[in-house]
């Protein structure tokens, strides 16, 4: 294969551009979902683009920018991905939903618009679950300056209660969501998000429940191992969800429930709304590109939260702006050629399946 890289982008306006000139060259209908924040003057807008017939049996969708500034690498295999369309069934549709959470990825942060996880704000908010583990790391998370030493203490704080209480619980209890602390890291929120009511409107707007076979691929990056794109399914093991993801991608595909997986169980993940809506061949897997390690995007994920919500110079902020943006965004060509290859792989294999099984 030989792609070009061209299809990355500096920043979302551009992204979203390019998105939008890809979209014009190809058959499909577009639409967006304009999401307007008091005060910010900066149009920020989820675009929707269909492709195919109407009322095709089977659909693939594929999602960027769940995870704002994570958009960078979705964005860039959705845009290669029109500028390469490849032959599609005629009884295969593709949604394309470009930026989902615009606010993140225009800033460059992981949250949206108020400091909330997208992807751990799919709960039911009258009973949300419960992070007791967080609260006892609460005061090491929540940093009380940006110096260095205040940093290095809470790091050897937090890596005493890794040695502790293991991999998979200490991890569970940073990232695993909290709805408890709306300052906090990994805040799942109290109310149903903006993308989150996109999501459902989307959900039902392309009639996701009376198709025959569907494959939801939601493009993240920042977990796993430099350039992989690991196949992340968050079904319940033994459902039929499961076995249909495991009839589409075989032993590429891990389970953070059965822990195989680079990523551990987590709450509220938008996963669990799709699940609700599919027939009985529908799965929902997070294509999930490593970058670098867990520790560090816990450090950097601690000072940036610090930034947005402590009087800081703008210097400082945009400095812990750009290492967030380059840990989740390694702007280097191996690694976005890596995102090209694995994403044109998962959506040969995917398309395939749609299409003959
Ligand atoms: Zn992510």
């Amino acid at each position: 294969m030989h792609r070009s890289i061209d299809c990355f982008s500096k920043e979302y306006s551009e992204a979203r551009d390019k998105f939008l000139m890809a979209s014009q060259s190809v058959d499909g209908t577009l639409t967006a979902y304009k999401n307007t924040i008091p005060d910010l003057e900066l149009e920020l807008v989820t675009h929707v683009l269909y492709l195919g017939a109407k009322q095709a049996s089977n659909l693939l969708v594929l999602i960027s920018a769940t995870h704002g500034v994570e958009g960078y690498c979705g964005s860039a295999a959705q845009i290669d991905f029109l500028q390469h369309l490849p032959k599609i069934d005629s009884d295969t549709a593709v949604l394309i939903i470009h930026a989902l959470n615009p606010y993140g990825f225009a800033f460059d942060r992981r949250v949206n618009e108020d400091n909330i996880d997208l992807n751990r704000n799919f709960v039911d908010f009258t009973d949300t679950p419960k992070n007791s583990d967080y609260q006892q790391l609460m005061s090491f998370l929540a940093l009380s300056g940006l110096d260095e030493q205040g940093l290095l203490a809470t790091q050897h704080s937090l890596k005493h209660y890794r040695l502790d209480w293991g991999d998979t619980r200490f991890e569970q209890a940073v990232c695993g969501g909290q709805y408890s602390d709306a300052h906090g890291l990994f805040y799942g929120g109290n109310k149903a998000s903006w993308s989150h009511q996109l999501a459902l409107q989307l959900i039902n707007e392309f009639h996701i429940s009376e198709r025959q076979k569907v494959i939801v691929v939601d493009i993240h990056s920042g977990l796993g191992p430099y350039g992989y794109g690991e196949i992340i399914s968050d079904h319940q093991p033994d459902s039929s969800g499961a076995k249909w993801a495991r009839q589409c991608f075989a032993h590429n595909m891990t389970e953070p429930a059965a822990g195989t997986s680079s990523s551990v169980p987590k709450h509220g993940l938008m996963d669990y709304l799709w699940h609700q809506h599919f027939p009985v061949q529908g799965c929902y897997v997070t294509l999930e590109f490593g970058t670098f390690s867990v520790d560090k995007m816990f450090a950097i994920l601690q000072q940036e939260n610090y930034c947005w919500h402590n009087p800081v110079s703008t210097a400082q902020k945009q400095s812990i702006q750009k290492q967030l943006r380059g840990y989740f965004y390694p702007e280097y060509q191996d690694w976005q050629e890596m995102v090209l290859f694995r994403c044109q792989q998962i959506i040969t294999m995917s398309l395939k399946k749609l299409a003959h099984e």
